[in-house]
């Protein structure tokens, strides 16, 4: 498809960072009667979609059996409940839950509906790879973190942890892939030039960046960490978020990663209070408010509202989410306001 107008559309998206322009004038190539390009642009995204969902069966091993310390090799899948294996043919990604109603074949236990989740939203984040970055470097970059990410966020959702067989792995392939293809502005390049007057390398300033944002992402989330404890008394944050913002940064650079923070502590604040005051309202945990409340340790409606409060809230899963919102949604964010393209391109 060498110099196909599809090719050169993308392209030319890709510098311009306007992933709705390239689908528009797409879509126009199609209109106009020259529908070959067009359609090699859906099978070449269909394709995506396909990768996508296999990878995604794999991530889903991986969300499973890491937390556990159990390989992610073998053995092969086996139903939790009756260990039967499963078998190929009923491993198929997505398709196999639908047709086998999510019950495993052998015992008739239900199969979890985040199976099919995972991988319906890796084939999705693929598509939107493909679509945003064509077929480059970057996009290998940013399937790599967004394969990453999906593991850390689930797993952190699921079992509040984040594996550091995932951050740290993690952390050192986003400073390879940094040097490779250097966070979307460069920010320790133009840093070096304007203070110290060195033309860094494009490798080096990459791999600087990519220091700079996990240096900046994991330092300000250990002191807001610190800070929580002092206020609150215990714990709140793990060392794992810590972790995992170093991982972001390497990948992301530093206005990567404090566009992160920004976007995944606003999730968290408005998910997190959503979510307390749901929890008072469906009277989560009310049995053991009512208890303390009889043995005389405060009225039963203020200790709800404690206990709601105690909820720990999976902050890796904002940051994971916030994440994927910069990557794939800064360049559409871009291309819609052009006012706002300083802040996120
Ligand atoms: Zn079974």
């Amino acid at each position: 498809m060498g110099g196909s107008p599809a090719r050169t559309v993308r392209h030319r998206a890709r510098k311009e960072g306007r992933f709705i322009e390239a689908v528009r004038r797409v879509w126009q190539i199609e209109k106009s009667g020259r529908g070959v390009a067009g359609q090699t642009v859906v099978i070449i995204a269909v394709f995506f979609f396909l990768f996508g969902i296999v990878v995604g069966s794999f991530l889903n091993v991986c969300i499973t059996r890491i937390p556990e310390d159990i390989s992610i090799v073998t053995p092969g899948s086996r139903c939790p409940r009756c260990g039967t294996p499963i078998k190929p043919y009923d491993n198929v990604p997505l398709f196999a839950w639908m047709w086998l109603r999510g019950k495993c074949r052998s015992c008739g236990a239900p199969i979890s509906v985040m199976y099919p989740l995972i991988e319906l939203a890796t084939g999705l984040l693929f598509v939107a790879a493909f679509l945003e970055f064509g077929i480059t470097q970057t996009t290998v970059k940013w399937l790599f973190f967004t394969c990453l990410i999906l593991i850390l966020t689930v797993t952190d959702l699921r079992v509040r942890l984040l594996p550091d067989a995932v951050n740290w792995p993690g952390f050192a392939a986003g400073l390879m892939f940094s040097a490779f293809v250097p966070p979307s502005n460069g920010f320790a390049g133009v840093l070096a030039e304007r203070f110290l007057q060195v033309r860094l390398p494009g490798f080096a300033a990459g791999i600087l960046d990519g220091i700079l944002g996990a240096a900046f992402g994991s330092f300000l989330l250990w002191g807001m960490a610190a800070g929580y404890k002092l206020v609150r008394g215990h714990e709140g944050m793990g060392m794992g978020d810590v972790k995992m913002m170093a991982m972001i940064g390497a990948f992301l650079g530093l206005r990567g990663t404090f566009q992160t923070l920004l976007v995944g502590s606003l999730l968290g604040s408005i998910i997190g209070i959503g979510l307390v005051v749901a929890l008072y309202f469906a009277g989560w945990r009310s049995e053991l408010a009512k208890r303390a409340s009889r043995r005389g340790l405060g009225t039963e409606q203020r200790l709800r509202w404690a206990i709601a409060r105690q909820y720990q809230l999976p902050l890796g899963t904002f940051l994971g989410i916030g994440a994927l919102a910069i990557v794939y949604g800064g360049p559409v964010i871009a291309a819609q306001w052009p006012i706002l393209r300083g802040m996120v391109g």
